[in-house]
């Protein structure tokens, strides 16, 4: 087991995920339900991490995410609030302004 990705975003953290897993690297995600513990641990830990599970394709997993870092994908773009306008960032599930579901389009 070995970490090679660490962002505040889960989003983004289970996209890696599925990057590796389409690739034949088999990874899995921790620290996905950590965030009602902020506080007593620097942030920076409680983010959601990206472990491969064999210590001899991390090289080959971290090449893979800088490649997929590179080319976003369309799905973690920010996205426009059908509701109210505003711009919200990929991260976020809801709108910040008015808590809207982004709309299929
Ligand atoms: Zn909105």
């Amino acid at each position: 087991m070995r970490k090679v990705y660490s962002h505040e975003s889960l989003v983004m953290v289970n996209h890696l995920r599925n990057v590796l897993e389409a690739q034949g690297v088999a990874a899995l995600v921790r620290n996905d339900r950590l965030m009602g513990v902020l506080g007593e641990v620097p942030f920076v830990e409680c983010w959601p991490q990206l472990w491969v599970v064999q210590d001899h394709q991390a090289t080959r997993a971290e090449q893979l995410i800088l490649e997929a870092l590179e080319e976003p994908d369309p799905a973690l773009a920010d996205w426009t609030c059908g509701a109210c306008g505003e711009q919200v960032d990929a991260a976020f599930g809801l709108c910040w302004n008015c808590g809207a579901e982004p709309t299929a389009d």
